[in-house]
């Protein structure tokens, strides 16, 4: 190029040859590259002679549109700022940063371009957003995009005129696969969760992990809402498969909220929060399954919020008492003992049922002060009837799974035995199967350690948690007390009397005892007595009753 120089040429000349950065002169009308540097020549690998014989559209990856109008927005110096996919001579392609400027040359518009190579910065950027967007242990996006995602499918909905949902997924039983088989069978199982998510869905849906054992799925662009019940109708049923994990064979279940939008939720937010709502009524209502969000569920969502509020300040305003029910023996009407259930009576909620608010209390971990609570009480009452020189049959407390994962449980108990001076004789512990499942090695060192203490340990509601008849025999249980449920019809259903003689049964080979419970009436009382039952517990024998009615009673006198 022989071009008479000016001032300024010459300054660019010498600029534009010494430096180190890659530099082009294009002529932005034709798109020829009329000049290139030596660090230009050496980092395309062309001649500089070459170089001059090309085109910028042999050095990028990019449509001769996109080309055309970025030369003509940086000749017009709307724009001096350009990013393009690169191609070198062998065919390697780059991210490169394209920075321009105009210039004249011999009284001709040209463009001196700087070319940055970002790849390695665009890489790192890519990494970042990656690791800030997805979950590490499934690779699925996370919560953050998914509700990005979610965000993109109600906007979507609303140009469209189509629907979009959300299914909020809990996993039934993960923790007690994690805590007895070990983490590392835990995370394959949430990979493996994670995989038959994916063969289940579209294209464009996305399936994110929301965390713990938590996932989302958010599908766009539906045209009937109710396609999300199809979806969640297959995903339960491939998670009702069996997983083979590391040889072991293992049972989960998913239970399924789903919120759409817009029936449902006006953004993308409240449809999390009803997904989370919807599918927390699955779960309350027996797990495995899935639900659409209703109104309804709001409202009763609402009601836990005031109710878990106002059980927060329970204790400290003496809302709380315990009553007494009687557990006798199936020979005579001996009182085995009896067992404390807890009562709440709040001045705007009136008595709440303990099979409302213990619930919320274990979601809040208010479980903990409250069960505290109820063990000091238990032990105050067993020490008003020592001073009132009567002494009271054994006490059975209820145990929540919270309570029981607190790792300082034993501690705990047998510490406010010391501080109320109560002999562990007079106490009984219930439990439930499914705490027996969630960490084996750990619960069975507890219940050896209450058990050596001197308290009785028994399983409550048996025969509807978590099977576990095999780990039965690794504790120190007392007592199965068989539950209400199957009790109810023992006299019509054959079903019933069937669990209920088996249960008979295997207490009895493994020198557990076995308590009958919600006996109601004398034809239930005798077909219990007759499959060789050795305890009953209900209202035939007595209701719950306050502790100055229970005086009463211990003393014969009601
Ligand atoms: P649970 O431990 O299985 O207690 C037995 C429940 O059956 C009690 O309900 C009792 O009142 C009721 N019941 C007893 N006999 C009969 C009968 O003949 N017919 C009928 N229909 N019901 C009968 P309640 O007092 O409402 O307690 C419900 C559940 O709340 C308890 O079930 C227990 O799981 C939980 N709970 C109660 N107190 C406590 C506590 O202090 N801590 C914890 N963690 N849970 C508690
Ligand atoms: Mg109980
Ligand atoms: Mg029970």
């Amino acid at each position: 190029m022989v071009v008479q120089a000016n001032a300024s040429e010459t300054r660019y000349r010498t600029l534009f040859s010494d430096s180190q950065i890659v530099m082009l002169v294009v002529d932005p009308n034709t798109g020829r590259i009329i000049d290139a540097n030596d660090c230009a020549a050496s980092y395309y690998g062309y001649a500089i002679t070459k170089m001059t014989s090309m085109r910028v559209s042999d050095i990028l990856e990019a449509s001769p549109d996109d080309i055309r109008s970025a030369l003509e927005l940086a000749r017009m110096e709307k724009r001096d700022h350009f990013e393009f996919r690169g191609r070198l001579a062998s065919g390697e392609t780059r991210d490169v940063e394209v920075s321009t400027s105009k210039i004249e040359i011999a009284g001709e518009e040209k463009l001196i371009s700087i070319i940055q190579d970002v790849t390695e910065r665009n890489l790192a950027v890519e990494k970042i957003f990656d690791m800030a967007t997805h979950d590490a242990l499934t690779g699925l996006p996370n919560r953050s995009l998914a509700a990005d995602r979610l965000r993109k499918a109600c906007l979507h909905a609303d140009r469209s005129g189509s629907s979009a949902a959300l299914l909020f997924i809990d996993l039934d039983h993960f923790k007690a696969v994690n805590d007895s088989i070990g983490h590392d069978v835990g995370d394959l199982l949430l990979k493996e969760v994670a995989y038959r998510m994916k063969a289940v869905v579209r294209s464009e849906d996305t399936v994110a992990r929301q965390g713990g054992d938590e996932f989302l799925i958010v599908l766009p662009d539906l045209h009937d809402a109710a396609y999300a019940g199809n979806v969640a109708e297959k995903i339960v049923l491939v998670l009702s498969e069996p997983f083979e994990l590391r040889g072991h064979e293992v049972h989960i279940g998913a239970s399924i909220g789903i919120a759409t939008y817009p029936k449902d939720a006006p953004d993308a937010e409240s449809l999390m929060k009803f997904g989370d709502i919807a599918m927390y009524q699955v779960k309350n209502s027996g797990r495995h399954g899935y639900r659409f969000f209703s109104s309804e569920m709001h409202e009763t969502s609402l009601e836990r919020q005031i109710m878990a509020n106002a059980l927060h300040h329970a204790v400290e305003k003496g809302e709380l008492s315990v009553e007494f029910q009687s557990i006798v023996d199936t020979s005579g009407t001996n009182m085995l003992g009896m067992e404390a259930l807890l009562r709440w009576k709040n001045p705007e909620l009136g008595s709440v049922s303990p099979a409302k608010f213990i619930p919320i209390a274990e979601d809040t971990g208010l479980i903990l002060p409250i069960g505290e609570w109820v063990i000091r009480e238990v032990c105050r009452k067993i020490a008003e009837w020592q001073e009132a020189g009567i002494d009271p049959p054994r006490i059975s407390i209820n145990l929540s799974g919270r309570q029981f994962r607190t790792k300082t449980l034993a501690e705990d108990i047998i510490g406010i035995l010391y501080e109320t001076r109560t002999d562990p004789r007079y106490i009984g512990l219930e439990i439930t199967e499914s705490m027996l499942v969630e960490n084996v090695e750990e619960t069975a060192a507890t219940l050896s350690r209450l058990d050596d203490f001197g308290f009785e340990i028994s399983i409550d509601d048996f025969g509807t948690g978590y099977s576990s008849l095999s780990y039965l025999k690794r504790f120190p249980v007392k007592k199965l007390k068989i539950d209400r449920s199957f009790v109810t019809d023992i006299a019509s259903s054959s079903d019933d009397l069937a669990i209920a003689r088996s249960t008979v049964a295997l207490a009895h080979s493994l020198g557990m005892q076995v308590v009958a419970e919600g006996v109601e009436n004398e034809t239930q009382f005798e077909v219990l007595r007759s499959i060789g039952c050795d305890f009953v517990q209900g209202y035939l024998f007595g209701k719950p009753a306050s502790y100055a009615e229970t005086t009463k009673r211990i003393l014969g006198k009601a």
